[in-house]
């Protein structure tokens, strides 16, 4: 058994132009180890890059030039046994109205070629919740079923690995919790799980390890709590009650003015702790009528990562 579940070298993807519109290079040179067992998250904006090298893991999308490895099996050589290893959640509602739910998991498991004894349509459904919508048509479903219902067609041929490709774009907050649930449980049952996202909070809360991908590029790669560390610079905003004639002053913070009389401070939250901030605020004579912190988010990520580089 491989060490990690998927090794990515050299992986480049060009799309060929059409009529007037320029080839595109998606990917450029990629390196990528993703550990065995991680719930590994990959970040980056929209048009960076993710969904083509999802789509290249699938075997939706034809690479260009480099080598994909998955569970040990080289693509290339043995597209079955790579193929069989990885399930795929997409990110657009793909769905044939006609069928329902335990017809389209039987359908999806035979593709697979999975023998009728080793089906486990019943079970899935259960996981995702669909158990008394087993028999409804697709086209009945709420949106949210049937996002639900893809991740459970992702799972009909039991793989070691679970790809998500936005899975919590423009979802409610119920389904959300439900799915980041499923997954949780799956990863303790052993299930390698890849997601890609744009929120940095989705991917701080779930991923063990971040890839970030910016304009086709890796640009990072690390343990969620090592890249957090390195962008754990807070802003804190203060609306005096009054006008303000002294700074705030204190080793680790960095003070000045707003435009509309707003002081902001930032500081590194893992160093200083927000009363220390309060309270030097309180010393230089300042009365606080309201206060608000931001995070960095994951533009904040992309500027530190471009400008230390
Ligand atoms: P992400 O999933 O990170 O938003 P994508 O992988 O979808 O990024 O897209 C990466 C880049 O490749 C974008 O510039 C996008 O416009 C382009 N692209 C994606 N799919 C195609 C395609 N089928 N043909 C041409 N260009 C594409
Ligand atoms: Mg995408």
């Amino acid at each position: 058994m491989a060490a990690n579940a998927i090794e990515i070298r050299g992986l480049t993807k060009t799309y060929e132009g059409q009529g007037k519109s320029p080839a595109k290079q998606a990917l450029s040179n990629v390196d990528l180890d993703i550990p065995q067992g991680s719930v590994f998250g990959l970040l980056g904006p929209n048009g960076a890059g993710k969904s083509t090298l999802i789509n290249i893991l699938a075997g939706l999308v034809v690479k260009t030039a480099g080598q994909v490895t998955i569970w040990g099996f080289d693509q290339d050589h043995n597209p079955r046994q790579s193929r069989a290893s990885i399930g795929v959640m997409p990110q657009e509602l793909n769905l044939d109205p006609f069928f329902t739910p335990r017809g389209a998991l039987e359908v999806q498991a035979g593709l697979y070629g999975v023998p009728r004894k080793q089906r486990r349509s019943d079970e899935i459904l259960r996981l995702i919740g669909l158990e008394d919508k087993a028999d409804a048509y697709a086209r009945t479903l709420s949106g949210g079923m049937r996002r639900r219902l893809l991740l459970g067609k992702a799972l009909v041929h039991h793989p070691h690995i679970l790809v998500l490709d936005e899975p919590t774009a423009g979802v409610d907050i119920e389904l959300r919790q439900m799915l980041w649930e499923n997954v949780r449980q799956l990863n303790r049952e052993g299930m390698t799980i890849i997601l890609t996202t744009h929120y940095l909070e989705e991917a701080e809360e779930m991923c063990d390890e971040i890839a970030i991908i910016n304009l086709g590029k890796v640009v990072a790669r690390d343990s969620t709590s090592n890249l957090l560390g390195r962008l754990d610079v807070k802003t804190m905003i203060i609306q005096p009650g009054g006008p303000v004639e002294t700074l705030p002053q204190g080793s680790g913070l960095t003070v000045s003015r707003r435009d509309g009389g707003a002081i902001e401070i930032t500081y590194h939250s893992a160093k200083t702790p927000a009363e220390t901030v309060l309270a030097a605020v309180r010393e230089a004579g300042i009365s606080i009528r309201d206060v608000k912190t931001e995070q960095a988010d994951l533009q904040d990520v992309f500027l530190e990562l471009t400008r230390s580089r």
